[in-house]
């Protein structure tokens, strides 16, 4: 499932920015591998976040 508002409001893609992506961000929850779609930790009920993916909530992974 997706959650298009927060998507929206926090301007979610699913394309990297630079050398920023959701597979590097603290927040990210990874999927079954390291190429499949996971989740957010504040992206409540959505699964489909992109290991690839870029949103203005990005914090590097410590
Ligand atoms: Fe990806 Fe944004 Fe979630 Fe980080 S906060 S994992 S950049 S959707």
């Amino acid at each position: 499932a997706k959650n298009d508002g927060i998507r929206a409001s926090m301007k979610y893609k699913d394309t990297p920015e630079g050398d920023k992506k959701c597979a590097d961000c603290n927040l990210f929850v990874p999927g079954a591998s390291a190429t499949a779609p996971g989740g957010c930790k504040v992206f409540p009920n959505d699964t489909e976040i992109s290991p690839n993916g870029y949103c203005i909530a990005w914090a590097k992974k410590a």
